[in-house]
């Protein structure tokens, strides 16, 4: 099995992974060859750190292999180890078949003025914001009909894994992974007299699509943990991705006591 890691840029972070690394060239249950970025591509990608060092792992191998978190903090919503657990982790590898869990994704194209199309994806979330303080401005469309205008701080489409994230700080649902859905969340709308909005999360299923028409002429968009200021875009399209990320599950954690641990036990 090839193996590759990415790691949080700290200290505990490269010591579990030595320590991962001595553990699986120790291991009789299983031949591990541990590749580097840029060289083969790995069957399975070990990402040691936090959730965010899932989201980057993620982005640096794509769809095809499968990844294993190792969290270095709390237990994460994509990690399922820690660190004091290599051991245990290293058996099961040589000796329990995975159950695959496959994440939908939101998929986006993001269309500029001058025609150009750029195709995008993010794990967690899209979210667009005003360049600077003023208000952004954008049409919601929903599978060609007009929605509503938004006008305030932003707006997030959320995969059902990223719901846990910056949408539920906005107060969006949280919903379970194996739904293929996508949420638009608003940040801070304004509404009164004059502007209105639903001012509730949308959860749209596979076969719709959210069509944002985006009226400042500077936004800034954010892709999971990549974030860059766009100039002159017309529209955004998002809808459930055609692509799945996937998660080998060596042991059972399921996505409610993974909740319940991060926001309500003490
Ligand atoms: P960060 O600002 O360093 O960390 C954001 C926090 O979000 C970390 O505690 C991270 O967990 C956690 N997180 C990431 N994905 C999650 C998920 N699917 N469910 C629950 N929590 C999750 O940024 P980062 O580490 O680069 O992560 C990028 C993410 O930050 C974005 O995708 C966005 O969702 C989130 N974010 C949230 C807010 C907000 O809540 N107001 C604002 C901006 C961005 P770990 O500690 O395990 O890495």
């Amino acid at each position: 099995m090839k193996i590759a890691t990415v790691l949080r840029n700290d200290d505990y972070s490269r010591e579990v992974n030595e320590a991962l690394r001595q553990k699986l060239a120790a291991s009789e249950a299983g031949t591990y060859q541990l590749v580097e970025h840029g060289d083969e591509q790995p069957d399975l990608v070990l990402s040691i750190g936090g959730d965010g060092t899932l989201l980057e792992a993620v982005h640096q191998y794509g769809f095809q292999p499968t990844y294993v978190g190792i969290h270095t903090g709390h237990l994460g919503f994509y990690a399922d180890w820690r660190p004091d657990e290599l051991d245990e982790f290293v058996r099961a590898l040589g000796s329990v078949e995975p159950l695959i869990a496959e994440y939908p994704t939101v998929q986006c194209r993001i269309q500029t003025k001058d025609g150009q199309i750029h195709h995008k994806w993010a794990l967690n979330e899209l979210v667009i914001r005003n360049a600077t303080l003023s208000t952004l401005v954008v049409c919601v469309f929903i599978n060609g009909d007009e929605f509503e205008t938004f006008r305030g701080d932003g707006l997030i489409v959320s995969s059902p894994s990223g719901s846990t994230a910056y949408n539920k700080a906005v107060n969006g649902a949280i919903v379970h992974p194996s739904l293929e859905a996508i949420q638009l969340s608003e940040i801070a709308s304004i509404n009164n007299q004059t502007y209105r909005t639903l001012n509730s999360s949308l959860v749209l299923p596979k076969h719709h699509e959210i069509e944002l028409i985006v009226m400042n002429p500077e936004i800034m968009i954010g892709l999971d943990r990549e974030q860059g200021v766009w100039r002159d875009v017309r529209a955004i399209v998002c809808r459930v991705g055609t692509d799945k990320v996937r998660f080998a599950r060596y042991k059972r954690l399921p996505f409610w006591g993974r909740v319940r641990n991060a926001f309500i036990k003490d």
